[in-house]
This record gives C-alpha cells, structure tokens and sequence, in this order.
C-alpha cells in the first residue's frame, strides 16, 4: 500500500472508534461492554489531538524505517507434505477469514514461512505504546525521559501501517508479482488513485483537509471509498481477538494465514509472475472483482487496526486503574 492509502486506512479506524462509542446501531454494537465503549470514547477524543500526524505517522515505516523487506511481510509458499496443520481462527466478522474458511482449498493444508515478521512487529509496537503511556504519565512534566503524546500518537499510526500491510493479499505470498511486470505496484497504484481521486489532500502540510467531524475533506463521489466507509459503518464490532488467540501476536499471525489463503484464491496458482496487468485483470478473480475484494482487504483492515488499538488503550487504563 502506499502513503495516502495507509493514512485513510487510519482515519477510518478512528471512525470506526467513534462509531463503537457512539451508535445507537444495535447491530454494531451488541455485546459491546460499556466499559469498551467509555474507553473507545476517551480514545478517539485523545486521538482528535494528533490527527495532522496521521500522514506523517502512517507512512513513517515505508520513509524511514525501509523494514519493507522484514517487517511488513510473512512470505507463506505451500508445502508438498503430509502433514496436518489447523489454521487459527478470527472474529467471524472478519470478511476474508470467513470467506476464506469456506472456500479455500489451501485451508488447513502445510505451508511454509519464507520470510518476514511483520505479527512480531505489531506485537512489540503496541507493547512500546503501553510502555510510553506509563512512561507519560509517571514521569513530570518535562522530565527528559518522558515521551509526549504526539511521539505516542505517531507510534499509533506506525502500527496501522503493518496492519494494514498484513492484509494486503501479496505481503502473505511468496510469489512475488513485483518484478518487471510488478502487478503488486499497479495493484497499490490503483487504490491509491481511488484515495487521492476522493479526498482533498493538503500536500503542503502533509495532511487531508477535514470536513466538520474532523475526518478527511471528500473531494468528489468515489464507489470505492463509499463502500468501505458503508462497510465498517454497519459492521458489528467484535472486540475479542477470535478463536483462542490472546493477544496482537496471535491476531496478526492469523491475518497473515488467511491473507495467504486469499492470495491463492485471488490469483490462481497457475498464474505466472511473468504474466501482463492485462491478463491479471482478465484471467484472475482479483482481476475481474478488483474493487469487491480491494473493499474487503481495506474493510478488515481498518477493523483490525481499531481492535488493537482500543485493546492497547485499555491495557493502558486498566493499569491506571
Ligand atoms: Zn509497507
């Protein structure tokens, strides 16, 4: 994904928070504690305060870090061995898990990890923000080794990144569908023209403009942009992490299972890397339904990076506490 898909990505999870913490929407909302809605509700209050970094933020690993290669990645081939292997389970709210656990051939099937890291990455961020929050509020005011709740927030969009990433379908693959003909890049290319087609960016500053609420400036009619919003506007939230998972860790190394799975079913296996965008579009099933499944991977993904983040909250204000 690139910069300004990361950054709406982020926006719309702080969307989805207020929307937890607001609704009257029972359909969204049932079995959703009171107390995960105070606590979403204080969270996108403390978030209204740093959104002019969620650009900045968002994209930080791809300009700064360049873990591109490590951390933004779980490389999965499968593997031609009897074997028997059971797949973890997500919130049944979760579009490609669903989806996946019904039509994939790959399910449950041995695999191999090749490369990458990127639920470790996740895991030791969201244990850096508890950590600073503490730090924050132990510390006085000034004391140089104190952090401040911009360098917090900014961590906060730096995790959404390598969420976000892990649900992109080919940063679960080992093939690579980079080289020459790099249909990973027309593939980003094509959903970062839906974002900054649909919203007004203020390139200047590095930030969207914002419509009253606060959220980004929409600059015209967008299909795509209007069903995810729809999406996770409707969706029900699920605030546990699904299945016998306990923590980030276990959340994102299932994403990447069955981000895996929808890349085999999005793009068949007999589908060479040396294969055209045009034939990409014409002969695969990513390539016919682009935007249904592009809305899915964006949907999820913006409903996982709103799950960790009011679960990394809450761990917080529960140590307050
Ligand atoms: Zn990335």
């Amino acid at each position: 994904m690139k910069k300004y898909s990361h950054a709406w990505i982020a926006f719309m999870a702080i969307k989805r928070l207020e929307l937890i913490a607001t609704t009257t929407d029972e359909k969204v909302v049932s079995g959703v504690t009171d107390k995960v809605r105070t606590e979403a509700t204080a969270l996108v209050k403390w978030f209204k305060n740093y959104r002019d970094f969620v650009i900045k933020g968002a994209w930080y690993p791809d300009e700064v870090f360049k873990d591109m290669s490590t951390s933004h990645i779980v490389k999965y081939t499968p593997a031609e061995i009897d074997e028997k292997v059971t797949f973890r389970k997500l919130p049944a709210t979760h579009s490609i898990f669903t989806m996946m656990s019904k039509k994939s051939p790959l399910l449950n099937k041995p695999y191999i990890i090749e490369d990458g890291n990127c639920a470790d990455r996740c895991e030791a961020i969201s244990h850096s923000i508890i950590d600073n929050f503490k730090m924050l509020f132990r510390e006085e005011k000034g004391c140089p080794i104190a952090t401040s709740g911009n360098h917090i927030a900014m961590r906060f969009f730096i995790l959404s990144h390598y969420i976000a990433d892990c649900h992109m379908p080919l940063h679960c693959d080992s093939r690579s569908f980079s080289n020459e003909k790099n249909i990973h890049g027309a593939i980003e290319k094509k959903w970062e023209d839906y974002i900054t087609k649909a919203y007004k960016i203020d390139k200047d500053n590095n930030r969207f403009f914002y419509d009253p609420d606060g959220y980004p400036l929409p600059l015209k009619e967008s299909d795509f942009t209007t069903n995810v919003e729809n999406e996770i506007a409707t969706r029900k939230y699920i605030h546990a992490w699904g299945g016998k998972n306990n923590n980030v860790w276990d959340f994102m190394s299932a994403v990447s299972q069955y981000s895996y799975l929808f890349s085999y079913f999005l793009i068949p296996k007999d589908f060479s890397n040396t294969q055209s965008m045009q034939e990409f579009t014409e002969e695969t099933e990513w390539g016919r339904n682009f935007e249904t499944y592009s809305a899915m991977i964006f949907s999820d993904a913006i409903d996982a990076i709103a799950r960790i983040w009011l679960h990394i909250w809450i761990k917080y204000t529960d140590w307050l506490k």
